[in-house]
């Protein structure tokens, strides 16, 4: 059986802790193991300064230019093998094949981005960030902000849900400030990353020391981080607000992004009448976010805002839709949703179902389980019926607004169909990801995308024209920024040059205009 393994400090490195077996959450079947404790005490310092020196060196010698060319290769490179990672996915993910396409080509097509972004930037090695501005009554005095890269190494910790994406999306930005990454995998879904890490490895596109690749736990890694390195977070708040609050990250002002839970809304307009474009728009992407990776989606609509008159329909259409998917082996090509990743998170998924159902009633789904999932022998399998529940009052019902149900589980809220309302409502889930709203009238959305942007990272207007033209609210893009405010973990990634602001220091420097013209004239480095 496959072992995953760490790479860190330049070679494969196994501890001798106790392993852990890594299943197929459709059949239960094992498909690889974690490496136990696969680097010994003790070398974690060992670990990070090779990472440091090593790769920082080697990366910080480049220019944007020549650091977006290896992004760019990271790209092509997880693009020639996307069907092998998109088997693993489907064996260890439980994911269909949209879902592992949806997950692996989001993985290239971040890296394609930020390649592009870096040779846009061209041959120099700091960015110049605004115009020179006088600070005196003297014109000869001036200052300059740039920005270099930190001197450190980023720790990014990830989520299972999207291995191949999450792991990605933060290495191109980080790799392209020219910060050397250790990256770590959540276990359960590790094989996907760490095929993508032998990959790397085999390939040799990056320096050594520039990626490094952590299975299983990290010890005592944060331990040895300083004020020059960073430490990126995506998983649940509560594993966020630990790792946050660890002392040596406090002491040593470790810089932290943290991508957390969101309670995702998606708000129909009263306008949109239910043969309109607008209408269908909105109904496809409620399903698709149910369904897709089978809910487990940092992004997924978990909130659906229906004016009251309108939730008769909206019920009846959603419900005929979720009847006729499939549930069962995602491999099989007439399987729509696959199971979810773990025993773990069957458990979690259906006691949230339980805890949502004591203010809401199911619409469909019940409590979650299924009688039989297709292609699958009876009894196995993690897997979840997908739920749709409605609120009981609106007004009073608080757990809609408070837990996070990391599955393909979405509740409907009746509001009046004013802006103001929905935007009250939305508001309480605390701060999201990104929420959506579908009207055709301008007016309305104006209301909301001004009522809910001080509340979301990103905002989504789905109109009837923009049918067939645009990827629904679940999708990141690099060109976006990605990330919320509050409940959503308070960070900030991606959104093209916006996300290499936190791998790199900012620094204003004030002093004589003709050499800091001369310094820092970003035409001069061309
Ligand atoms: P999790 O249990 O918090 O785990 C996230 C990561 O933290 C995993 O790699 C895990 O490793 C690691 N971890 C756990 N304890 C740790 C510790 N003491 N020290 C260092 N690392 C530790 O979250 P999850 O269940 O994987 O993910 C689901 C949650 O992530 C959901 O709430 C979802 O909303 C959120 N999410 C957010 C985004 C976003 O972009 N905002 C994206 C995806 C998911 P192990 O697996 O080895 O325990």
């Amino acid at each position: 059986m496959k072992t995953v393994r760490s790479y860190v400090a330049g070679a494969w490195a196994e501890g001798g802790g106790k392993a852990q077996t890594l299943v197929n959450p459709a059949t239960e079947e094992p498909v690889a193991e974690v490496a136990g404790g696969s680097i010994d005490s003790g070398d974690w310092g060992r670990v990070v300064t090779h990472a440091r020196t090593r790769g920082g060196e080697a990366l910080r010698a480049l220019t944007f230019a020549e650091r977006g060319q290896l992004v760019k290769a990271l790209s092509k490179l997880v693009h020639a093998n996307r069907d092998e990672l998109i088997a693993l996915a489907i064996a260890n993910g439980g994911n269909t094949r949209g879902d592992a396409k949806f997950d692996i080509d989001g993985a290239s097509g971040t890296l394609a981005a930020y390649g592009e972004v870096g040779i846009a930037l061209g041959k120099t090695k700091f960015l110049v960030d605004g115009d020179a501005a006088q600070l005196t009554r003297s014109v000869r005095f001036v200052g300059q902000h740039i920005a270099v890269p930190r001197q450190g190494v980023a720790v990014h910790i990830n989520a299972f849900n999207f291995p191949a994406w999450g792991m990605m999306e933060k290495a191109a930005v980080a790799l392209l400030a020219g910060v050397p990454v250790i990256t770590k995998p959540a276990t359960s879904t590790a094989l996907v990353a760490h095929r993508m890490m032998e990959l790397v490895v085999e390939a040799k596109i990056l320096p050594e020391g520039a990626l490094s690749f952590v299975a299983g736990s990290v010890g005592d890694l944060l331990a040895h981080l300083g004020g020059q390195d960073v430490l990126a977070f995506t998983g649940s708040s509560d594993t966020a607000q630990m790792l946050r609050g660890q002392k040596d990250v406090v002491a040593q002002s470790v810089r932290v992004n943290v991508e957390a839970d969101s309670l995702n809304a998606a708000v129909l307009g009263r306008d949109l009448a239910r043969d309109s474009e607008g209408y269908s728009l909105f109904v496809a992407d409620v399903l698709r976010d149910m369904t897709q990776k089978a809910g487990q989606k940092c992004t997924a609509i978990r909130r659906v805002l229906v004016p009251a008159e309108m939730v008769d329909a909206v019920k009846e259409d959603l419900t005929e839709r979720l009847g006729a998917m499939k549930v069962g082996d995602p491999s099989r090509e007439d399987v729509g949703m696959g199971p979810v990743a773990t025993k773990k998170q069957q458990e979690d998924v259906r006691a949230g179902i339980a805890r949502l159902r004591e203010e809401a009633d199911s619409v469909f789904g019940g409590d979650g389980s299924v009688a039989e999932a297709v292609g699958v022998p009876k009894g196995k399998g993690f897997f979840v019926s997908p739920v749709l529940l409605q609120v009981r009052d609106a007004k009073t019902a608080t757990r809609v607004h408070a837990h996070e149900v990391f599955g393909p589980v979405s509740t409907l809220i009746p509001y009046s169909g004013e802006a103001k309302d929905a935007v009250a409502i939305v508001a309480r889930g605390g701060g999201g990801l990104v929420s959506s709203v579908y009207s055709d009238d301008r007016a309305f959305l104006g209301d909301m995308a001004f009522g809910l942007a001080p509340h979301h990272g990103r905002l989504f207007l789905g109109s009837s024209k923009l049918a067939g033209h645009a990827v629904g609210p679940g999708t990141v893009l690099p060109q976006l920024v990605h990330g919320g405010p509050g409940r959503a973990g308070g960070g900030e990634e991606l959104g093209s040059l916006r996300g290499l602001a936190f791998y790199l220091q900012r620094t204003a420097i004030a002093g004589d205009k003709p050499i800091l013209e001369a310094l820092f004239n970003p035409k001069s480095e061309d």
